[in-house]
């Protein structure tokens, strides 16, 4: 039976008017091993995520479609076939075994810009059988030791100028083995290193994919946590299926699509569906190299005939700030579907979306941890404007208390989901206790706090940690504390997020000072750029207020809770843990 979808098509399916009835129809055949059943497997137990995602296509009409149209900061524009893809990224698969000696299991990490070299690396080293780790490009050079080192990387890919920021980090990384540098033209300063132009050209077309099991590790990505460094999620090659099924339930991926998705492949979002959700679903991917720009982007939806668009709230609402003006210079016929992730969608968003571009922006709610889309708004359901939607078919959503049973709706408490789902992380890389920890009484607990409604929409309300959800990006507390401290003026430092009507919010640390230094504007602006260095732009903090302690608790934590408090004006709460002064 080809399954309703919950989208257009999905009307026609039942043929009735969509009401909440028709949803509980999907949920009730809805069945992870049939949509399985639609991906090419090698055999029942084994799949990988590449061939599904690409070579897989090769076998049908749609080998010479376009699945890549990628356009540079400067305008020129490339193209890749289905066809093109496979045969590149077997070259590099190439390279990585027989050149680099990489082996299934190894860790293969990219440090590059939104270049087709990054599509077509994490793909040919997924046919090689390595996992892959994808670093924000914007990182600096603490953050990406910290990466490289946790995940102790073989092969490094990455560019002269991004290498430049890290390089006095590199002998720091005993395991990393080689550096390829994707020059695009541009020079290679030190010999050690190889030439990704050079490796390609002389590596042959045709690879013979690794046939890696369902529950091989494929994906590392790493995210913040309240204490402690960024932990690498794994996922495993089967999560296909669940970027697969997200990708055509939520997304309404058709092949005819041509879809942009406006994610960096340094996030999550940037790889389960600015790769392998669309590709799997053979749909074409157009890709903006450059970053937000109103102007160009709306450009780019009119040329490019854009027919779905993934963003961010705030992206969003950045557009919304540049004026209703602008984009009526633009033609936005081709959008079928808008939608976005990340952080709380505000209710004017939504409104603001159907205004401009004739179509309401559809919020979705998951993390790197869950993989791919477990709560979505879909395209023939009524969107509630300010609720994430309602939980995937093949996903249990629940609310819980802090005894973790179960809640009735109206009630606020923890989002947690019944784990067990394709694209579920599988450990967190070398923690495996914290990857435990997460489960409870059945239950995956997400760190968020939400309310479902009667007729179960969910509604995000806020975090239960300390993690800063800044553009989207989570950026953890400690690891920019462990930055701060380490700049000579500095004592102490905490860290808290700060609310921001475009960003939702900003980083702000408060900073005491050593014996001997001034708190003057300079020295302030010194931590910030030191920050800046060492840190991604957007987790260095925005504001510094000098402070000449910071609150504690007797066992020496910093408690941000109160340095949050007092920053938003609110009662401070209880403070007999307070270190005595
Ligand atoms: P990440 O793991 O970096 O993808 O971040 C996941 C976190 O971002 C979630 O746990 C939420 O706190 C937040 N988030 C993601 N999507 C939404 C959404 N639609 N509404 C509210 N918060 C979201």
């Amino acid at each position: 039976m080809e399954y309703p979808r919950i989208t257009k098509s999905a009307l026609e399916d039942f043929s009735v008017k969509p009401n909440l009835q028709d949803y509980q129809k999907i949920y009730e055949n809805f069945s992870w091993d049939k949509l399985a059943q639609e991906l090419d497997w090698f055999d029942s137990e084994h799949i990988n995520i590449a061939h599904v995602a690409i070579d897989a296509h090769l076998k049908t009409d749609r080998k010479n479609k376009k699945a890549m149209i990628w356009e540079g900061k400067k305008g020129d524009v490339e193209e890749y076939t289905f066809s093109d893809l496979s045969q590149l990224s077997n070259k590099f698969a190439n390279v990585l075994v027989n050149k680099l000696g990489i082996q299934k299991g190894d860790r293969v990490f990219f440090f590059l810009e939104r270049i087709p070299e990054i599509y077509i690396g994490i793909l040919g080293a997924l046919k090689a059988g390595g996992v892959i780790g994808p670093l924000f490009s914007a990182f600096g050079p603490d953050a990406a030791r910290d990466r490289l080192e946790d995940s102790e990387a073989k092969v490094l890919v990455t560019s002269p100028a991004l290498k430049k920021k890290i390089e006095d980090v590199i002998p720091e990384l005993p395991a990393l083995e080689n550096i390829v540098m994707v020059q695009r033209g541009k020079e290679i300063s030190d010999s050690n290193d190889l030439s990704y132009e050079e490796l390609m050209a002389e590596a042959s077309e045709s690879f013979d994919i690794v046939k890696t099991h369902k529950e091989d590790y494929a994906i590392m990505h790493y995210t913040s946590g309240t204490t402690g460094k960024p932990k690498g999620a794994v996922h495993v090659h089967e999560a296909v299926l669940g970027h697969y099924a997200t990708g055509k339930y939520v997304l309404d991926l058709q092949k005819e699509d041509i879809y942009w998705c406006t994610a960096d492949p340094g996030w999550v979002t940037g790889t389960s569906y600015g790769m392998f959700g669309p590709w799997s679903n053979g749909a074409t991917q157009a890709i903006y190299e450059g970053g937000f720009s109103a102007k160009r982007w709306y450009k780019f939806i009119e040329q490019r005939k854009i027919t779905i668009w993934y963003t961010a709230p705030t992206a969003i609402r950045m557009l919304m700030k540049t004026g209703d003006q602008l984009p009526g210079a633009y033609n936005f016929d081709s959008l079928r579907t808008l939608y976005s992730v990340g952080e709380p969608l505000n209710p004017e968003a939504v409104v603001w979306g159907e205004t401009i571009f004739g179509k309401a922006f559809h919020d979705n709610w998951w993390q790197t941890e869950t993989g791919s889309i477990m709560i979505a708004n879909y395209p023939i359901q009524d969107i509630k404007p300010g609720s994430m939607g309602r939980p995937f078919p093949g996903i249990t959503a629940g609310i819980i208390d802090d005894s973790f049973n179960e809640m009735a709706s109206g009630e606020e408490g923890n989002l947690a989901l019944r784990p067990g789902w394709p694209s579920m992380f599988r450990t967190y890389w070398k923690k495996e206790e914290m990857y435990q920890s997460r489960f409870q009484n059945g239950w995956y607990i997400t760190g968020d706090r939400a309310k479902r409604d009667n007729e179960g929409y969910f509604w995000f309300v806020g975090r239960t940690d300390d993690v800063i959800n800044t553009a989207g990006h989570l950026v953890g507390p400690f690891e920019v504390e462990s930055v701060l401290i380490e700049h000579p003026a500095v004592a102490e430092a905490g860290v808290i997020g700060k609310p921001d009507p475009i960003a939702m919010e900003v980083v702000k640390a408060f900073v005491s000072l050593k014996v001997g230094y001034e708190p003057t504007d300079e020295l302030q602006l010194d931590i910030q750029k030191f920050a800046m260095k060492r840190l991604a732009s957007a987790a260095a903090p925005r504001e510094i207020e000098f402070v000449d302690s910071l609150p504690k608790t007797r066992s020496g934590k910093i408690m941000r809770r109160l340095l949050k408090a007092k920053e938003l004006g609110l009662p401070l709460g209880d403070t007999s843990t307070l270190e005595d002064d």
